[in-house]
């Protein structure tokens, strides 16, 4: 066991040496969160980045154990934004100077939804005087799909690895060729390759998952070189195959601080990534997001999907804001954001530094 002062100073950290800082009782805890934010200001800033999140769709052909709006769940009441709406979701966004938007949905791969897509971006540029950024979170695609969307002005990308232990990916998606974990790993391949800023993430507190498992998680955002990280707590839902071993789960307050612990260690490890406040944090403390903005996170994603449709894009149980207007949603969020420290980066892409220098 090394001094946790020592190994705080370290600019290279093993497997053994995330481990035990993962494990770290509540005093060492907050020495890791100060060299989290110390490292934070230095390197990115203090300023959030807002992504305006467009949850259009629940619809998906996929069933993964956790995730609420799986294929299976015949609980979940489908629907489908028209086009009018998620753009005037992006007009919103814009004239809220949030400068950036995400659109996300469940996963469909049919030439209908890739069309929609390309044609959706193209006309969210259109309505925004070619300003607004865009990242998408659709899943897994095929090459060619992911080029069009790139073309089409799609320019982040974010898609979870989920676990990058492929045992830990296999308990927790179908047996079948639709959850294949190499799949899921040449996907983010090919979105970096093809100049995505791309984006991945964990859950946390998931069945069968342990400390060295996040370890490993952490090192693999390292290696791959990832330039965005979205990690929550996993936030079990009823209607789905997981469920069943809730009583094997950490409590919902111990998952949500291992889930600072990874941020902030994921900060110190990559200390220019954009990091998310993600949502699910908000599930279990209502302060979660800005709590995560002191230890490392740098991005908010407000929901800015018409209210009418929240309720149905239930991926787990507790989810915030699911009856509060996108107007309710950023005020009080900027208050909060104030609370942490931090400002908002109106009008700022604010791209990962991560990867303006990797493609210089
Ligand atoms: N269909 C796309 C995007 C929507 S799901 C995709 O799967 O990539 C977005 C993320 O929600 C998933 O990557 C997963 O990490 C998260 N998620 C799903 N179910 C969850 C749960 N029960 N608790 C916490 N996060 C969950
Ligand atoms: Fe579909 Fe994504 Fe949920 Fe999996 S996590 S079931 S792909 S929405």
């Amino acid at each position: 066991m090394k001094n946790i002062e020592d190994l705080l100073q370290q600019e290279h950290f093993s497997r053994q040496d995330l481990i035990q800082l993962l494990q770290t009782d509540i005093i060492d805890r907050n020495k890791i969160y100060a060299k989290a934010a110390e490292i934070k200001t230095k390197y990115v800033g203090n300023k959030v980045y807002y992504r305006g999140l467009v949850e259009f769709s629940n619809k998906c052909i996929k069933d993964c154990y956790y995730c609420g709006i799986r294929a299976s769940n015949s609980n979940t009441v489908r629907y489908d934004l028209s086009d009018e709406s998620v753009l005037y979701a992006v007009k919103y966004a814009y004239e809220n100077n949030y400068a950036s938007v995400v659109f996300q949905s469940g996963e469909r791969q049919d030439k209908a939804f890739v069309k929609r897509i390309t044609n959706l971006l193209r006309e969210s540029k259109k309505v925004t005087n070619n300003e607004i950024g865009i990242t998408i979170s659709l899943g897994e695609q095929s090459r060619e799909v992911y080029q069009e969307w790139f073309d089409a002005g799609a320019h982040r990308y974010l898609l979870r690895i989920e676990s990058s232990n492929r045992e830990l990916f296999e308990q927790i998606h179908p047996k079948n060729e639709r959850h294949l974990f190499e799949t899921r790993m040449k996907a983010l391949y090919d979105l970096q390759d093809i100049g995505y800023q791309t984006g991945s993430g964990v859950m946390i507190g998931l069945p069968f998952q342990t400390v060295e498992h996040l370890a490993d998680d952490l090192l693999f955002f390292k290696n791959f070189g990832i330039d965005m990280v979205g990690m929550g707590p996993y936030v079990e839902h009823s209607q789905t195959p997981l469920y069943r071993f809730q009583n094997q789960l950490l409590p919902q307050v111990e998952r949500f601080n291992l889930t600072l612990k990874m941020i902030a260690l994921l900060r110190i490890i990559m200390k220019d990534i954009n990091i998310a406040a993600a949502t699910a944090l908000q599930a279990i403390d209502k302060a979660g997001r800005e709590k995560a903005l002191k230890v490392g996170a740098n991005i908010i994603m407000p929901n800015i999907t018409p209210t009418e449709n929240r309720s149905n894009y239930l991926l787990y149980e507790n989810k915030p804001c699911i009856d509060e207007s996108a107007d309710d949603c950023s005020h009080c969020l900027e208050a909060r954001i104030h609370l942490a420290g931090d400002s908002v980066g109106y009008n700022e892409w604010g791209d990962s530094w991560h990867y303006k220098k990797r493609v210089i």
